[in-house]
């Protein structure tokens, strides 16, 4: 029996691809399925698979490394533009990757014409929100550049909102994005087959517009995961919300006083949080920290509130007053928690399908006991 753990439900994830596919089908979306917040894990991307889409993206070479190696049966899409020290292992571990600078795309060419390959290249267009993207008035160009290369055959264009600066992609911000696949492709005379307008973020804006344009295609996470989207954080009608499910074991339970006593520096994580005074109330420290988790996508399917977190202690307010020592705690993540679950060494994976434990992913050798 191990306390701390983050249980993945594959059915779930299965529904969630198998029907977001289906609706976005019917606007005349496809999907890339991005699993860079499940660190490529293996079992999930092949539930995203059976739920019917066949390509899967990712931002680590890591990840579609470990995917490769399983065998996962689909198209892999690097999602972060490649790093000049390993466009080898990008032309052997991805079909495509989406990209940004023109010396990174000769590499690609030169290495795919070595291995004999011929990789895919997306080029990805600054559309607000100010992370990689060429500017608009260089893509052109960028693009003629592109298509003279051999080694590289250019899929299409793609722009990323919402993640850095939290840019929503409105009617007015895509029809931009559309008008200048449509100059690009008059001005240069040339098909532009794939049309990549975003991910998760999207997703209000794909199911609501009357003016989808020339968009043909997303780069769905978030979504498919944890079946929301991500501007408003808002659940998806349909989709499973708590395919995942971090569960910690708890270590203290104690009546305490509900604000700190004596003078006051900032805490271990740099913060200085005001407490609310309460009187006494009933303590429970679940072995989970930021190692694990993050504080503010986390929330207890019990009657408790999250009082604060250290790097490996959670305080909890446990309101219903019935915890004890030794229970395991349910908690629903959002993503930022997902992410470091996923990613923590010290987290058993447990993998269910049809309600039970397929697999078990323990926690790393050196942290085992
Ligand atoms: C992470 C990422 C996505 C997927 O984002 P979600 O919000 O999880 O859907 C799509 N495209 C790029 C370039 C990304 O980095």
């Amino acid at each position: 029996m191990t306390g701390t753990r983050i249980e993945i439900n594959l059915d779930r994830i299965e529904h969630n691809a198998r029907t977001l596919r289906e609706r976005y089908a019917e606007r005349g979306i496809d999907i890339t399925a991005v699993t860079k917040g499940v660190c490529g894990d293996p079992a999930i991307a092949r539930a995203i698979v059976r739920g019917g889409i066949r390509s899967l993206g990712d931002s680590r070479l890591e990840n579609l490394r470990r995917m490769r190696l399983a065998g996962v049966d689909a198209e892999l899409m690097l999602l972060r533009p490649p790093r000049p020290s390993r466009v080898a292992q990008v032309v052997a571990l991805a079909d495509v990757s989406l990209n940004t600078e023109l010396e990174v795309v000769r590499l690609l060419a030169a290495h795919a014409r070595a291995a004999g390959r011929v990789h895919g290249v997306i080029l990805m267009v600054e559309g607000g929100d100010l992370r990689e993207g060429i500017m608009p008035r260089d893509l052109p160009e960028f693009v003629e550049q592109v298509v003279a290369l051999k080694g590289v055959r250019l899929r299409g264009i793609g722009t990323n909102l919402v993640c850095l600066n939290g840019v929503i992609p409105t009617d007015e911000v895509m029809g931009a994005f559309s008008r200048l696949v449509d100059n690009l492709e008059r001005d240069l005379d040339m098909a532009l087959p794939l049309v990549s307008g975003g991910n998760s973020g999207n997703h209000q804006w794909v199911m609501s517009t009357e003016r989808i344009g020339r968009v043909n295609h997303l780069r769905i996470g978030e979504a498919i995961l944890l079946g929301q989207e991500s501007t408003r954080r808002q659940r998806i009608e349909g989709l499973a919300s708590d395919a995942f499910t971090v569960i910690g074991e708890v270590i203290e339970v104690k009546d305490k006083p509900s604000r700190p006593r004596g003078e006051r520096a900032l805490n271990a994580l740099g913060r200085r949080p005001e407490r609310e005074d309460l009187g006494t109330i009933r303590r429970a420290i679940v072995a989970l920290g930021e190692q694990d988790v993050a504080l503010n996508a986390l929330r207890p399917r019990v009657n408790a509130r999250i009082v604060g977190m250290c790097s490996d202690q959670l305080v909890l307010h446990d309101r219903g007053g019935t915890l004890k020592v030794g229970d395991p705690v349910p908690f629903d993540v959002a993503y930022g928690s997902l992410m470091r679950a996923m990613t923590s060494p010290y987290m058993e994976k447990r993998y269910l399908r049809h309600g039970e434990a397929v697999a078990i992913a323990p926690v790393m050798a050196a942290a085992r006991v």
